[in-house]
């Protein structure tokens, strides 16, 4: 699979490292359970998801990726300051 870094370009994706779902987080008052779902859940769906990568072989910045993971394809990456507005709902209506 190849991943395209939005700093260095496309890249073999041994240079990277998943990080985890890119979920926003909860409100520093939402409660146990939503810190934990946080935490330790994931939704795990069919099709596009939002996930934080680095570049851990390259540049080691931390950017999004929303990934195809029917497919297992890249269908956007952002840089961190850039990722609010990439969602998995936009990237999958910009592949349709
Ligand atoms: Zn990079």
């Amino acid at each position: 699979m190849i991943l395209l870094c939005p700093h260095c370009g496309n890249r073999d994706h041994a240079e990277f490292s998943y990080r985890r779902e890119a979920a926003p987080a909860p409100t520093i008052d939402a409660g146990e359970k939503a810190w934990f779902d946080y935490i330790y859940l994931r939704r795990n769906e069919k099709g596009a998801h939002r996930e934080l990568w680095q570049h851990t072989a390259g540049c080691r910045a931390y950017f999004v990726v929303v990934r195809d993971t029917a497919t297992n394809s890249m269908i956007a990456a952002a840089a961190l300051a850039e990722a609010p507005a990439i969602t998995a709902t936009t990237a999958a209506q910009a592949v349709q």
